[in-house]
């Protein structure tokens, strides 16, 4: 019997085992098709090699994989595996079989509504409830069990209470693998995140200094040269365009300058009152022009210090790209709102733009990725480094077609 038990438990580790060797590398192992039809290999191995337990009971850790795809994954990640449960079981046939085809009917409508909740638990949390759903499972199905036979002697107590605590220990494994992996993967991504932008902040203050000097001499001397009456008015056209191309290249190189270092004369020690306002009245013309509707929400009380020139290219950034995923889709509410909670600065800018994947999404703040025509792909870059200096983070919540939300959580 307690063979069957590490039997059972084996065929779980083995997805996991794949997905640590093989896909540690994608960026969101969840929703991964091969994890459903990997967990649709172990269900089907769990239920072909059952614990036999005295008294001709059987009970086996179907359920495990089964609950842990429909949280993972939501539902259309379960109706596979629900599929193939139940063809299995007709297929074995028996007395249990309609029952058993209702109970997994009953957690198949139940446990996958949980997924969008689970999904953004913490890690501790989501250990804990997927335990406790487990064990409310394997819980109902022994009611059930109750229900049907007419003996409840002493043996199906133990009986109860042994597959309760398999049920609980085998799920409390496994999830603390699978969330260890996640963190792991987060781990590694934000180290990488960081280290790029080291890279390019390095990079930036040294290259961007040396090329701001030529350009603005360019620039000076090209105005000149518009203002002189002697030139014709086709050489009148070259110079507007080299001088719209050299304000093109100093915006770049602006965009570049703020990676570099924290400034001393420019840190403050404030709420970002106004940094919020003097940004939003910045881009309000902006917002105007796209018909984009701004809302904007003040109410933190907590100081910080930080680079403020940072933290306003930083907003104005996120604020421009919100802007601009609305362009596409004449117009929108772009929210703004400050808030404090638990001793940390939150800002939230919400847009009802175009949106973005889960991919799309993953990408965000990789040096030159954009999917504008014009786009130099360092906005978010930007962003993501001024808001490391200050030790907050970036989350992004988006759906295609119905918009972005940027959360910026700083601690004080
Ligand atoms: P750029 O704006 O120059 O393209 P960014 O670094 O600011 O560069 O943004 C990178 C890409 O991220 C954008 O091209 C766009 O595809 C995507 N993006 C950023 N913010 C949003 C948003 N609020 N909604 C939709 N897509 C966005
Ligand atoms: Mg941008």
């Amino acid at each position: 019997m307690f063979e069957t038990l590490l039997l059972n438990f084996l065929f779980l580790l083995f997805p996991v085992l794949i997905v640590v060797i093989f896909f540690e590398n994608r960026a969101y192992p969840y929703n991964n098709k091969l994890l459903v039809f990997m967990s649709a290999v172990t269900m089907v191995l769990c239920i072909a090699k059952p614990i036999k337990l005295e008294m001709g009971f059987i009970y086996d850790l179907r359920y495990i994989p089964f609950i842990l795809v429909a949280l993972f994954g939501g539902y259309w990640s379960a109706l596979p595996l629900y599929a193939i449960m139940n063809i299995y079981r007709f297929y074995l046939g028996g007395a249990g079989t309609f029952p058993s085809f209702l109970f997994s009917t009953a957690v198949l409508l139940l446990v996958p509504y949980l997924s969008k909740r689970f999904i953004k638990l913490s890690s501790k949390r989501r250990i804990l409830w997927a335990v406790v759903i487990a064990a409310f499972t394997m819980g109902m199905y022994l009611i059930i069990l109750g229900l049907m036979t007419d003996k409840l002697d002493q043996q199906f107590w133990r009986l109860t209470v042994y597959a309760l605590l398999t049920h609980g220990a085998v799920m409390s494994i496994i999830m603390i693998l699978i969330e260890q992996i996640i963190t792991n993967i987060k781990n590694r991504d934000r180290i990488l995140q960081s280290e790029r932008l080291n890279v390019v902040s390095e990079l930036a203050a040294s290259v961007s200094h040396e090329i701001r000097n030529p350009l603005t001499v360019t620039s000076g001397f090209l105005q000149l040269l518009n203002k002189s009456n002697t030139i014709t008015p086709e050489e009148k056209g070259y110079v507007e365009l080299s001088l719209l191309e050299l304000n093109r290249a100093e915006k770049i190189v602006s965009d570049y300058l703020s990676f570099a270092k924290p400034q001393s004369d420019n840190m403050v020690c404030s709420n970002m009152k106004a940094e919020a306002e003097y940004t939003k009245n910045i881009i309000m013309p902006y917002a105007t022009i796209h018909k984009v509707d701004v809302q904007f929400n003040f109410n933190n009380t907590l100081h910080k210090s930080y680079d403020k020139n940072q933290i306003q290219q930083c907003l104005i950034n996120l604020y421009k790209n919100g802007i601009e995923a609305m362009k596409e889709k004449d117009g929108g509410t772009l929210t703004i709102d400050i808030s404090e909670k638990k001793q940390n600065i939150v800002i939230s800018i919400q847009d009802t733009g175009i949106g973005m994947t889960k991919e799309e999404i993953s990408r965000l703040g990789k040096p030159y990725y954009s999917t504008k025509e014009e786009g130099t792909g360092l906005g978010m870059l930007m962003a993501y480094s001024a808001i490391n200096k200050v030790k907050g983070i970036i989350e992004v919540e988006s759906e295609k077609g119905k918009g972005t939300t940027f959360l910026i959580t700083i601690p004080t």
